[in-house]
Parts: C-alpha cells; structure tokens; sequence
C-alpha cells in the first residue's frame, strides 16, 4: 500500500466483530481469563490494550519498522528510550534537540550515571571526534528545533554501524511522510505524536518505534515494566489524528514555503530558519520542507509588536497543530537551556518560532506584516 493509502487503512483497519470502521476505545484495565493463563492475547492494559497497539501497528507501518510503542507523551517515550542504557554508557547527541530532551538528560539521566556529549551533528565529524569506548548511540533531531540544522541521517547510520551504536533520530518535525529514518538506517524513530501526528492540538501523547526484533522485546519490557503508556481514548484520538496527515502536512508545507519566501522579503527580518531555503544536499533526505519557520526580528521591540497584534496565530508553546502557533523560543521552549549555552547555539532573545498552520496563508501573513501595522 502507498503512504497515502496507508494513513488511512494502516494498523488495525477497523474492527472485525461488528464492522465499526474506526478502532473501538477499549476502555479496561484487565481482561477475562478462561484458566489460568489462557486468553486472547491480552491480560492487563499496561502490558497490552487493542486500541493503544492499533496506534503502534500503524506508526510502526507508517516508520516501516519492526514494532511500534505508545507512551503519554514525547518526553516518556524519550526516557523509556534512554532506559536501554546503563550506567556509564556514552550517548552523542545534536546540540539543539528539544530542550525537554536536554533537561531529561542533564538533570536526571546524569544522575544515573549516563554520560553524554552534546555537539553540532549537522558536521558528522563532530560525532566521529567525540566517540568514546563506552559510546553506546547516536541520537539526533533533523531538523533541530529551533534553528532548523540538518543532520544526514545516512551518514550518521554509517558511522552507527562502523562503531555498533545504535542510531536514535527524534522525526517529530517531520513526521514520516517527509521522512523516514529507518530506511535511511535508522534503529530507533521517536516522535512526540503531540505535535504533526496527532495534529489538532488535543492530546499529548509520544510513540517510538524499533527496527528489528531484538529492541522491540527490550522496548516492550521497558514500556511494560515502567509504564508511561497512553491510554486507550487517547490512543483512539491520534489514530483519528494520523488519518489526516498526509493531507495535513501537505498544507503545512505549501503555506510555510510561501510565508518563508515572504520573510525573506521583509526588512525588519535579520535572517529565516527555514530547512526549504540554501543549497544543502542533505535536503534530498526529505520529501519537503515541512510546517516550521524560525526567524530573527531586527530587535526586540519588534518582537513585541509582532506578538501584540495576533488575529489569526496563537502565542503558545507547541507546533504542528492545524492552528498557526508562535512562540519565542528563549523565553518558553528553550528556557531550561542555561543563558550562555543559549547564546552559543543562537537561540537569541529576537528568535521567533512560528508553526505554520493549514489556514489561508494570507491570514498567517497579514499578522506576520509589521509594515502594515
Ligand atoms: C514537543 C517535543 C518533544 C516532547 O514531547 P511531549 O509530547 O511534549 O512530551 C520532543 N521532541 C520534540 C522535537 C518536540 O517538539
């Protein structure tokens, strides 16, 4: 089946006992037993629900991996990833990943004794210099967020595979209609289904899925054993998101190049953060661009006018919602990265991050137009 195809009819197709065509909410917490031990593949929701593995067949179909997990949100689905480590085991990772991704790693992760570097993987010689005996995975965000870096997902699966590490990639920004890490050589693939996945702003929710058989029974003993699963409304709600993605991010796509186009034009913006813009053969990696634009406002009084005269887009942390949502990243999502460390990535205070919506694009542009105001 195509992908287009396969948003709509991947996973569990319905329900074959009565013929409802969307997945029926399992809403319990146990399951009947016959004997001791004799069932229909289900015991007790933790370990396994129908409607949360309908969710985890379909991403694992739609990332065309092994087997799919689902968890409560991005953030426990990044963590039970982490959980395959161990004390005194050495991660790479991008240096401008999601700062939740950073805060879990540096104040609690550390804490258990995990090690980790992190540097600028969009030159794969930086992750070559910082290799270590006890290097276990790579983990990257291509794009990153918010300043939109591309890593090569391919080279770095080269260089996974030379040094028997696994390769982690965080494809929220993407999804897998622009792109798909595990047929570029990816182990791992992790979302938080929050943003473009779920896509209406409704749910928090975070799904993760493996490449072989192996990670997926130390997944599932993770996913089981600490149990940061989603339930099963919310995992009938991002079912009935992923439905619509393909058309969805379609939209996202056309809008966000028009408007990064625009941005270019316009004096009071210093420079756009659009992955769609330069030449970077990196780019080939991906099927388009996506939903996300970051840009630089000449100076902060700007910044303040911009965010004063919203119509159509939302001042809010989060992305990938149908609604256009903006946000000032130095103040809101990256707040938890230290100042100085901020400053280095260029993650300034004029640094405004704008999640293109499915609207008409003229709406999302006639409240981005500081000259008419
Ligand atoms: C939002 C986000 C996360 C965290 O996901 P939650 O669902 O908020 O826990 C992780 N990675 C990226 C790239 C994100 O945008």
């Amino acid at each position: 089946m195509k992908f287009n195809s396969l948003v709509i009819h991947g996973g569990i197709d319905g329900d074959k006992h009565t013929g409802s065509v969307t997945v029926p909410i399992y809403q319990t917490s146990t399951y009947s037993q016959e004997k001791v031990g004799q069932h229909k593949g289900y015991e007790y929701s933790r370990t396994g629900n129908p409607t949360r593995e309908a969710a985890e067949k379909l991403i694992a179909d739609l990332e065309g991996g092994y087997r799919g997990f689902a968890f409560g949100s991005g953030m426990a689905a990044i963590s039970s990833v982490l959980m395959l480590f161990q004390s005194g085991d050495h991660i790479i990772f991008s240096d401008d990943v999601y700062g939740g991704t950073f805060r879990v790693v540096d104040k609690i992760f550390k804490n258990l004794g995990l090690e980790y570097s992190f540097v600028d993987t969009s030159d794969l010689d930086n992750i070559t210099k910082h290799l270590k005996s006890n290097t276990k995975a790579i983990y990257i965000e291509t794009p990153t967020n918010p300043l939109m870096k591309l890593t090569d997902i391919q080279g770095a699966s080269v260089i996974a595979k030379e040094n028997n590490l696994l390769l982690i990639v965080d494809n929220t920004f993407m999804t897998p209609y622009l792109q798909r890490p595990i047929a570029l050589g990816a182990d791992i693939v992790l979302h938080s289904a929050t943003k473009y996945l779920g896509g209406h702003s409704d749910l928090v929710a975070g799904l993760v899925v493996v490449s072989n058989e192996g990670l997926a029974n130390r997944m599932h003993f993770i996913q089981n054993a600490v149990g940061a699963i989603l339930g099963p409304f919310d995992s009938w709600l991002l079912i009935k998101g992923i439905r619509t993605l393909a058309v969805r991010m379609d939209r996202h796509c056309e809008n966000a190049k028009k408007i990064a186009d625009w941005l270019t034009q316009q004096s009071w913006v210093k420079k756009v953060y659009y992955p769609g813009h330069g030449a970077n053969p990196i780019k080939d990696q991906m099927r388009d661009y996506g939903g996300m634009i970051s840009f630089e406002l000449s100076d902060e009084t700007h910044v303040e006018k911009l965010l004063s005269n919203l119509q159509t887009i939302t001042l809010a942390e989060s992305l990938g919602g149908v609604e256009s949502l903006i946000s000032v990243p130095a103040q809101m999502t990256h707040a938890s990265i230290p100042p100085e460390i901020r400053e280095r990535l260029g993650i300034s205070n004029t640094l405004v991050r704008l999640s293109v919506g499915i609207e008409d694009v003229e709406d999302i542009i006639a409240d981005l137009n500081l000259s008419d105001q």
